[in-house]
């Protein structure tokens, strides 16, 4: 703990001052001063103009010629230091601050040291004292006023100033007159006293420009934390939300973005399972494999939890699909982390700027929706965004707002379609299918109002209705008759699943033996202990199991061996789907062939015509279910079928 606070006061100490030995701050505040040496050639022209001027007035006055050689080599330097200081800028960071500094001293002392050299001799060869006078005081009052100016290199400051005065105070003890003498003494005391308030100025001056520079690399440091992800170093929501409005500020007709928003499948399990430092190694690793696999100029960003998004340019829709689908694959390649291999899967959602929005919050709510929809379609996939997924998130909104009241109100009924013996073309089961009668927006389907329900979690309670309304109308129908209900994989991993179908057998009166329960592959593609535990207490029970939409899915016969499933129901796609044919024939055979050994049955679901009935009989399928036989119907047509068929069978028999 202390040496963690050690070393942290070490780092920002070294943010703000630089390593001990090379002082970069130093380096910043030197170039600053050296810059004001620079910062007003004008000055340097007063200085030339005035300094020539009374040099030459002394030299018509005195008629000296060594005034006038004075006048032309003050002159001189004059022109070559203002020429010197155009060309170099202090800004160019090529000129260094030695070269700066040398070429100004060279200058500036060569100044000094002619101006005061020029002010002894009128001493020296006792000039008229208003030459005398003239040139003292420029001498002097170049050399205090200097100093003042250029108190940020102290050196340069007291050179000069020394340089300036110093000859004449040799000069004034060189006459030997008292006069001249004090004069000599004052202008020593005055280059001490002056010498002390140039190094004071430049200590102040110092520290006030290292501390402007501390404070600014400081807040430049906060600025880029306050954007930065801990975890993985990548942009974080801040971070994002800055680059996407520079994105915009930049944005031109030209100009195309992809917003790329990535979210890892079932990543709460890799901190459930192997603990959170796992967890955070993942997270790194896909941070930098999606560093490695952008492209130049763009941004990457994690957006909180398992969800990074990625802004990057582009050049149109394939060059967006071409990033996306290299983002897909370098996330799947499996991950050594602490010497095991991971595989991490990720679902991803595209939005395009200016394809599918010109704004940059809309574009992260359709990057968001287009991303929902690769998660609902199956996860480990990629979505672009199209504006049916803003109608379809309208529509799913009000579903989900109105579901929870809709049983309430009577809104729900229970529709029975039957499965027929193809052998003798009697209802063995009705299944009970779901139907939502909506005041205004007429019947909907199941399709589009049952994973909502799923979603919302809506559809343990919805479940356990119809489990009990088709239970209790079951129970009025002839004793062979089944009732077949749909299970939702969530239904069945809620607390108390088992329980509830108990109790709704209960109620209804029904006979364990005579509710069938349907389930999809996909509740075993997470292996789950509670619902083996489900499907082994009801099959106990006597309550019988069904493999729905078989096919559809892994289509993995290791279920149908580890589960005790008395049907299995081949999917409509092989029926009456597109991919119906030769193929799909084969397949329900062999499905048939499997199911006849192990003494289960085999309903083919989708029948709607009579050549469909005969070519699933003569594959195998003892039961079948379909549109050719009935649609799904209320309850008392449900009743009427079933009495229909009876009486059918009773005129038969009495004739
Ligand atoms: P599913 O379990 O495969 O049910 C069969 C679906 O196929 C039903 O659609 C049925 O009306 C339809 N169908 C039957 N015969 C034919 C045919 O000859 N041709 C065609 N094109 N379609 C036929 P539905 O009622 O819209 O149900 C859709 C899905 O919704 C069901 O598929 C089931 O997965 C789910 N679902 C329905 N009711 C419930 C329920 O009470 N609970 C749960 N969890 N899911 C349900
Ligand atoms: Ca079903
Ligand atoms: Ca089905």
């Amino acid at each position: 703990m202390g040496s963690s606070r050690t070393n942290h006061i070490f780092k920002l100490k070294y943010l703000v001052l630089g390593r001990p030995e090379e002082n970069a701050v130093d380096q910043v505040v030197r170039r600053t001063l050296v810059k004001a040496l620079y910062s007003s050639p004008f000055s340097l022209v007063i200085g030339a103009v005035t300094t020539v001027t009374a040099a030459s007035a002394a030299a018509w006055v005195s008629q000296l010629p060594g005034l006038w050689l004075a006048a032309a080599v003050l002159a001189i330097i004059a022109a070559v230091r203002i020429v010197a200081s155009l060309g170099l800028s202090p800004d160019d960071e090529d000129n260094s601050v030695t070269t700066l500094e040398l070429t100004y001293e060279i200058g500036a002392f060569s100044f000094a040291l002619a101006l005061g050299t020029t002010a002894a001799f009128t001493i020296l060869v006792d000039a008229v004292s208003q030459v005398q006078v003239l040139m003292v005081a420029n001498a002097l009052g170049y050399g205090v006023g200097v100093s003042a100016r250029n108190a940020g290199r102290p050196i340069i400051a007291i050179g000069q100033l020394t340089f300036s005065c110093i000859p004449i105070a040799v000069a004034s003890f060189w006459t030997m007159q008292i006069a001249y003498a004090a004069l000599g003494l004052t202008i020593f005391l005055l280059i001490t006293a002056q010498s002390v308030i140039t190094r004071r100025i430049f200590s102040e001056l110092r520290d006030s420009i290292a501390s402007a520079n501390a404070n600014a690399l400081l807040a430049t440091k906060m600025e880029i934390q306050a954007h930065t992800d801990v975890v993985t170093n990548l942009a974080n929501r801040a971070g994002l939300n800055q680059a996407l409005a520079r994105a915009m500020e930049n944005f031109t007709e030209e100009s195309k973005l992809a917003l790329i928003w990535i979210d890892l499948d079932r990543f709460k399990e890799v901190n459930d399972l192997l603990g959170h430092p796992v967890g955070d190694k993942v997270l790194k690793g896909v941070a930098q494999r999606l560093q490695d696999v952008t492209p130049d100029g763009s941004t990457v960003a994690r957006f909180g939890g398992d969800e990074f998004i990625v802004l990057c340019p582009i050049d149109g829709l394939k060059h967006a699909e071409l990033i996306a689908s290299e983002i897909h694959c370098e996330i799947m390649c499996p991950m050594r982390i602490d010497g095991e291999l991971l595989e991490i899967r990720a679902s991803l959602g595209v939005a395009l700027l200016p394809d599918d929005t010109e704004d940059a919050e809309q574009l992260m709510q359709r990057a968001d929706l287009a991303l929902y929809h690769a998660k609902v379609g199956g996860r480990a996939q990629t979505c672009f965004y199209e504006p049916s997924m803003s109608r379809d998130l309208v529509r799913r909104r009000e579903i989900e707002a109105e579901l929870r009241t809709a049983i309430q109100r009577d809104e729900l009924s229970i529709f029975f379609q039957p499965i027929v013996d193809l052998e003798t073309g009697k209802i063995k089961t009705f299944e009970a299918l779901v139907r939502w009668f909506h005041p205004d927006k007429g019947e909907l389907r199941p399709d589009e109002f049952i994973p909502v329900a799923e979603e919302t979690g809506v559809i343990v309670t919805l479940g356990n209705w119809i489990t009990v309304q088709a239970a209790r109308i079951a129970a009025s129908w002839p004793d062979d008759v089944t009732v077949a209900v749909n299970l939702s994989p969530l239904q069945i991993r809620a607390p108390g699943a088992a329980l509830g179908i108990k109790n709704a057998l209960r109620e209804a009166g029904l006979p364990a033996h005579r509710l069938e329960l349907e389930v999809t592959e996909s509740l075993f593609i997470e292996d789950n202990h509670a619902t083996a535990a489900f499907i082994e207490e009801l099959s106990e029970m006597g309550v019988r199991f069904a493999l729905d939409d078989f096919g559809t899915g892994y289509s993995s016969l290791s279920y149908i061996n580890s589960f005790p499933f008395s049907k299995i129901k081949v999917d409509r796609s092989f029926v009456s789907g597109s991919q119906a044919g030769q193929k799909s024939d084969a397949i329900i055979q062999a499905v048939a062939k499997m199911g006849n050994t192990l003494g289960m049955d085999i309903v083919a679901e989708g029948l709607e015509t009579a050549d469909q009935v005969s070519a699933v009989r003569a594959a195998g399928c003892n039961l079948g279910q379909g549109y050719h036989f009935s649609r799904a119907v209320p309850d008392y047509l449900a009743a009427m079928l079933l009495s229909q068929e009876r009486g059918d069978d009773r005129q038969r028999a009495s004739a």
